[in-house]
């Protein structure tokens, strides 16, 4: 029986970075080029076809030549969009509508006198970003252990999801968080911001974990979202992540006859393409067919 290799739908760009990918290119096109603060997304491969049209990433916004600069579909907080007009710089943002959904909800929280928690990775542009909206103390953490520090807890506690994080440790997160707070008089509020497209794209890609040997995920070194897809599938199944097809090992995949591919959502459909390929080369090497 020859080898069966498997994609998980969905797979490639999610909407919020096709959506930014178009602002970006229109824009480049328009104007001969453009700056971007920091990766408009987590893609090599995508950064270099932006550069060959004239974008040129600025990690600082000290480093912003131009009188224009697109942000990421991460966002960015308040304080640094103002800045930027402040300096007369155009902002163009392609910050995605569901991380605009956790912003919003950070900032609602904080008006309302709740101490902003963002289950997240604190050193993510758009955890940074979310916590900015809530504009004042917040916490950014994937675990509860900031709660020994708060003794006794505030009264009022938000939280919000980075949109790329797993639901069911989201959900472990507040259980334990609620019982925490559920002796102490709190007024607890949760909103569930993880994005759809992750949600839907994480549970087919553990779906396909569990009928297939190995698990292939698909996505730039950078990118949050297939790290924590990698993860997920990682329990279920054995699991490699590749950026490219290039770093497939033939040694991966002696002895599997089910293999699924699933791409982050920052992930052309091109590079997923390359990888199934790849792997029907390398199962037919081994005299299988793919
Ligand atoms: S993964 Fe979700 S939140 Fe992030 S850019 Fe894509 S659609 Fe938006």
């Amino acid at each position: 029986m020859g080898v069966k290799i498997e994609k998980a739908a969905p797979s490639g760009f999610c909407s919020g970075v096709g959506r930014a990918l178009e602002i970006v290119t229109r824009v480049a096109r328009e104007r001969g080029g453009v700056e971007m603060l920091g990766a408009v997304v987590h893609n090599a491969r995508v950064m270099a076809e932006l550069e060959a049209l004239g974008c040129r990433v600025v990690t600082s916004p000290a480093d912003i030549r131009g009188g224009a600069v697109v942000t990421s579909a991460h966002g960015v907080s308040p304080e640094l969009e103002d800045e930027l007009k402040r300096r007369g710089i155009e902002v163009i943002s392609t910050t995605c509508p569901f991380v605009r959904r956790a912003q919003t909800a950070a900032r609602e929280l904080a008006r309302k006198g709740f101490l902003v928690v963002v289950y997240g990775e604190a050193a993510h542009p758009e955890v940074k970003g979310i916590l900015g909206w809530a504009g004042g103390p917040g916490i950014a953490t994937l675990d509860t252990g900031f709660l020994a520090s708060l003794q006794p807890l505030p009264r009022r506690i938000g939280v919000v999801s980075q949109t790329t994080q797993v639901p069911a440790q989201f959900q472990r997160f507040i259980k334990k968080l609620v019982s925490a707070a559920f002796t102490q008089n709190s007024d607890f509020r949760l909103l569930d911001t993880i994005c759809h497209d992750i949600r839907e794209r994480q549970a087919q890609a553990a779906r396909l974990a569990t009928r297939v040997d190995l698990m292939l995920i698909v996505g730039g070194r950078e990118s949050a979202n297939t790290r924590h897809l990698a993860r997920l599938v990682a329990r279920i199944t054995p699991t490699h992540r590749v950026a490219s097809a290039g770093e497939i090992s033939q040694s991966w995949l002696a002895g599997k006859q089910r293999i699924g591919v699933v791409g982050g959502a920052s992930t052309p459909e091109s590079a997923l393409e390359e990888v199934l390929s790849r792997l029907k080369e390398l199962t037919s090497d081994h005299g299988q067919s793919g």
